[in-house]
């Protein structure tokens, strides 16, 4: 027999074949099951009147009852609406309609008593709701659900008839039609039972028609642990299984190259966290198992010299190491810093990149692949086929968000007598929770500490009326014999208008700093990568005082020179990118400067982000302030990977559960890790039928 939650929606009151197909093509639903997972998106307290008298906040979701008075269809073509007067008691205020006009003037009716809900705004002196939930007042109703749920909809589902209240009877009649049976538990009872959470058949009747607050928020509660948990066991599985597959190469001794380096020519001592991280590095590269691990640390925190102890390491050990970074320009510093931290040690480098051709390039290759270089910086090229390895033992690649999984999997093949370890370096912080969820996979280490003696970078919120002010002040900088960023928003949708902005910039830029006194170079998006480079180097060489950018330069130069960065319309930037853009200064022994620049006029998000980055410098901080306002479906990176896309769970605030879920994934595995104990096989049976049907996790394993 087949189980009763494949029954078509048709089966339920009131849905005929007409309804049945607006629904599954406006909201996917086909099915019994389709139907039980639309969970509302809002509850309205039914049992709290607001009275229009007492309104304050605008903004606020009220909900109203009173009377209609007047219902007006005016305007035409854009601004044709439908205004309507509701009146209580204590006063009135307008509702109106933009869209779905005659649908509602058709209705509405003056006289009747009407339910009211919606978001309150201030326009003209005078509350108004736009588009309010309205529902007249029924005689002889029962006394309403405290809290009653709302479904998403659209306007073509109202049209036809399927509204909440519709919405509400189907969903009822669907539970009514449920036995417990139906809807068997994946999580053991003795896990439930030591959440305090509810059973799946009870959370399903309690998220859609809750008695009382705490119940919904239990059923809410058992829902995101469960997807949250399924999530952390399945990339906790998928861990494992590569560790028990992937031996990696042991490098168990410290030999000569590690030691007269670190002896010799370290020009520093070690922060506390650069000594815990080569820590975390050693034990995975003496463990016999291929590491994967992400190495965390803010712009300028100092993981290049952890790569090249990792690198020497490899040596060390009969292996040959390899760094990539995502730029040419990235690249090359690479290739030049470590030479320096190199000199006298008699190891062997090459760079390479798309633009080394020739004799050169055949060199090198052919030097790879004998085995006379320990070490190869460069690009994507070391990617291609041409590019082969006598012994490939440790990669490590900058910027993860740039590369990617597959590219990270190419590397891999690079050693056909093995996995090589690796380790991906990003400077864009993830916070934790997100790190478990993206990369729950990989082992992650943090360097959470700066090098001692940064001055930290004074950042300055500035508005058009301090525009004197800032070029007084970039004067007296650049007579100091400091140099400037001056960087552009360059955003797709509104390209156009952007580098009309640049471009006056630029303008007004030159008029206030003229040649031959000042020099001023200019970078942006749409230029050759030949012209970049040049008005790059201009800079980065001393030639110019200012650079005038977008953000190409995002994950550009390094500059130790230049101490100010002017970031413009900083309002429009994101805040994980405004934090990027400021770690391009503070990198010599001067104080260096972040001023931001921004209309007078701010939402509330922008002013949060700007306020955020006057107040705080530490990118973890900021990336959770980031998180929080944008949510992580829009977190760099994570937008097409589908492994964010979660039902109900959000991880951003549910940040608790998802650290519950995770530990009690590791418990049990830790104690069953095939899940072969009976209380386990619900855990079993739901994550074999889930790996089949969720997107994305086919690209994580
Ligand atoms: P990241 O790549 O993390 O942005 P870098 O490795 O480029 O940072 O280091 C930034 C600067 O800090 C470099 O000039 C480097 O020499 C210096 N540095 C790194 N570690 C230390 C340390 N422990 N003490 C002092 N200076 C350090
Ligand atoms: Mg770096």
């Amino acid at each position: 027999m087949k189980p009763i939650l494949d029954t078509a929606i048709t089966y339920l009151p009131k849905v005929g074949p007409k309804r049945a197909e607006l629904l599954e093509k406006e909201l996917g639903v086909r099915t019994f099951r389709d139907l039980l997972w639309q969970l509302p998106y809002r509850y309205v307290d039914r049992t709290v009147f607001h009275k229009i008298g007492d309104l304050q906040e605008a903004g606020a979701e009220v909900q109203l009852r009173g009377v209609l008075r007047r219902v007006e269809v005016s305007g035409r073509g854009r601004s044709r609406r439908l205004t309507a007067v509701l009146r209580d008691s204590t006063g009135s205020l307008e509702l109106v309609w933009f869209r779905g006009i005659d649908w509602f003037a058709d209705r509405l009716m003056t006289g009747r008593e009407y339910i009211v809900f919606g978001r309150l705004q201030r326009f003209n002196n005078r509350w108004s709701i736009p588009h309010p939930d309205i529902e007249a007042v029924q005689r002889n109703a029962k006394p309403a659900a405290t809290l009653e749920p709302v479904y998403s909809s659209t306007e073509k589902l109202n049209q036809a008839g399927v509204e909440q209240k519709l919405r509400r009877k189907m969903m009822q009649a669907l539970l009514d039609k449920l036995s417990p049976e139906d809807l068997p538990d994946n999580l053991p009872s003795y896990l439930l039972e030591k959440l305090k959470l509810p059973s799946r058949f009870l959370a399903f009747r309690q998220i859609h028609f809750p008695a009382s607050a705490k119940e919904l928020h239990l059923a809410q509660a058992r829902f995101k642990f469960e997807e949250l948990f399924f999530h952390q066991l399945r990339l906790l599985q998928i861990k494992r299984i590569r560790i028990a597959k992937n031996r990696g190469f042991v490098f168990e001794k410290v030999g000569d190259y590690f030691n007269r380096f670190y002896r010799e020519n370290l020009p520093f001592e070690l922060t506390g966290a650069q000594k815990r991280v080569m820590k975390e590095i050693r034990r995975d590269l003496g463990s016999g198992r291929q590491m994967n691990r992400l190495l965390q640390g803010d712009v300028g925190s100092g993981k290049t010299v952890v790569a090249l102890m990792s690198m020497l390491l490899a040596v060390d050990n009969g292996f040959q190491a390899a760094l990539m970074a995502p730029t040419e320009i990235l690249a090359q510093q690479h290739y030049q810093s470590l030479s320096k931290y190199l000199q006298g040690l008699g190891i062997r480098m090459a760079f390479l990149s798309g633009s080394v051709k020739g004799r050169q390039r055949k060199q090198i290759l052919a030097a790879l692949a004998a085995g006379d270089l320990h070490f190869i910086v460069g690009t994507h090229a070391l990617l291609e086929e041409s590019v082969q390895f006598q012994n490939l033992g440790l990669a490590v690649i900058d910027e993860q968000h740039r590369f990617g999984v597959a590219q990270r999997a190419r590397l891999w093949k690079k050693n056909p007598r093995g996995l090589p370890h690796v380790l991906v370096m990003t400077a864009t912080p993830i916070p934790r929770t997100l790190a478990m969820t993206l990369y729950g996979d990989l082992d992650t280490s943090v360097i959470d500490e700066l090098p001692p003696g940064r001055k930290p970078i004074k950042t300055i919120l500035w508005t058009e009326h301090h525009r004197l002010r800032l070029f007084g002040f970039l004067k007296r900088e650049i007579k100091r014999g400091r140099q400037v960023y001056v960087v552009y928003p360059l955003i797709e949708k509104s390209e156009k208008l952007d580098l009309l902005n640049l471009e006056q910039g630029v303008e007004a830029m030159s008029r206030e700093f003229p040649a031959p006194e000042y020099a001023i170079a200019v970078v942006h998006g749409r230029m050759k990568p030949a012209d970049k480079e040049r008005e790059m180097q201009r800079f980065a060489k001393g030639e110019a005082d200012i650079l005038v950018a977008t953000t190409v330069i995002e994950v550009g130069v390094d500059v130790p020179n230049a101490s100010v960065m002017v970031i413009e319309n900083a309002e429009r930037f994101g805040l994980s990118q405004l934090h990027q853009l400021r770690g391009r200064v503070g990198r010599g022994a001067e104080q260096s400067f972040c001023i931001l620049m921004a209309g007078n006029k701010l939402g509330n998000d922008s002013k949060k982000r700007l306020q955020t980055m006057v107040a705080s410098q530490d990118g973890f901080k900021i990336a959770e302030v980031d998180l929080e306002l944008r949510g992580p479906g829009d977190i760099e990176g994570t937008r097409q990977s589908g492994l964010l896309d979660f039902r109900i769970a959000n991880i951003a605030t549910d940040q608790h559960i998802l650290q519950t879920a995770r530990q009690i994934a590791i418990k049990i595995l830790e104690a069953d890790p095939d899940l072969q104990k009976p209380e386990h096989a619900v855990l079993k049976s739901y994550l074999d039928s889930m790996a089949m049907k969720v997107r994305g996790w086919a690209q994580i394993s």
